[in-house]
């Protein structure tokens, strides 16, 4: 990120992908000093004149925001809301040419913020490094919205109150492989999690947050520390509410899901994944999915805000 005002970060430059130094006694590997955020880029389309960019990003402020959010839990300095913005866009612009286009997928942008330099004794590192790389991703579904299958996970927590599942920390993430691999070797598509002190109230899967719909109304669970607070995830409760649902966020437990007539994944990589089937200490439920879903008018609504497709009247998108 480029030095603003004597900032921390200050060598902003732009290098080839590969692979970089890092002392063996950094506090990333020793004490898993790191963050990271996930954005998309889409190509704009091109027919629109009105749009003064060919590239489109997605409230990329907000990824900025929860990484400083982060940053202050793990002890680490931040870049601001603008070199990182600014850095995003730096990274779309050189990797111009891999930015699929329209309907065929995104530029994946993966900002990682690192405790880089040495530390022996357990201590917050002296030195950090941000940066950023990218990767062309396809659309999640080839074609339209398929419905994903969740296993209940009775046993293993993602998070505990107090820890740092609110955060964007890279050690959240090693913990829910082996329940997510095990889950996927018996057919489903990701794991839910329970919360870790009563172990019936739904949290989120492993890269996503969830919706229940009953009637006109909307709950998910609220973000008191144990879930992501996901960028999706704030944007489809506004325009679930613009819709004239009401949108509660609350604990939901279990009981309120088997309940529930819909349920619905959101996330920066599904963006809206609608779940056909939960599954439950044995019991398989099953869910309305199709057409006329509440999960299939958001999926559509907030993709063409997106990519540019639909008028941005939120002001939620950043022309490149
Ligand atoms: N929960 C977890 C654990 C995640 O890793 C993600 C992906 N960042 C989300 C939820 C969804 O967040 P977002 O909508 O910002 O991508």
């Amino acid at each position: 990120a480029p030095d603003q005002d004597g900032g921390v970060f200050s060598r902003g430059e732009l290098a080839r992908y590969g692979n970089i130094e890092l002392s063996p006694s950094s506090g990333v590997i020793n004490y898993g000093q790191g963050l990271f955020e996930g954005l998309k880029a889409y190509r704009a389309p091109t027919n629109d004149c009105s749009r003064k960019g060919s590239y489109m990003l997605f409230r990329p402020e907000e990824n900025a925001l929860r990484m400083q959010h982060g940053a202050e839990r793990m002890c680490m300095p931040s870049p601001s809301v603008e070199q990182f913005v600014h850095a995003v866009k730096q990274t779309v612009l050189a990797n111009r040419r891999w930015v699929p286009p329209q309907g065929k997928g995104a530029l994946y942008i993966r900002p990682l913020l690192i405790g880089s330099g040495p530390i022996l004794g357990l201590a917050p590192a002296p030195e950090y490094t941000f940066l950023i790389y990218a990767a062309p991703v396809g659309t999640y579904f080839k074609e339209g919205l398929s419905p994903i299958n969740l296993l209940v996970e009775d046993e293993i927590h993602r998070a505990m109150p107090g820890g740092t599942g609110g955060v964007k920390t890279i050690t959240n993430y090693a913990p829910v492989l082996k329940p997510q691999m095990d889950a996927k070797s018996k057919g489903f598509s990701d794991v839910l999690y329970l919360d870790a002190v009563h172990r019936r109230y739904i949290e989120e899967a492993s890269s996503c947050n969830l919706f229940i719909v009953k009637g006109g109304v909307v709950a998910t669970p609220a973000t008191v520390g144990t879930i992501l607070p996901g960028i999706t995830r704030k944007s489809i409760i506004e325009l679930a509410r613009d819709r004239g649902y009401q949108v509660e966020e609350r604990l939901v437990s279990i009981d309120d899901l088997i309940d529930a007539d819909e349920v619905f994944c959101t996330g920066t990589a599904v963006v809206v994944a609608p779940v056909s089937t939960v599954t439950h200490q044995g019991q398989r439920y099953e869910f309305r999915t199709g057409q006329d879903t509440l999960s299939q008018a958001l999926y559509t609504t907030l993709t063409s805000i997106q990519m540019g497709l639909a008028e941005d009247k939120k002001g939620w998108t950043v022309a490149i």
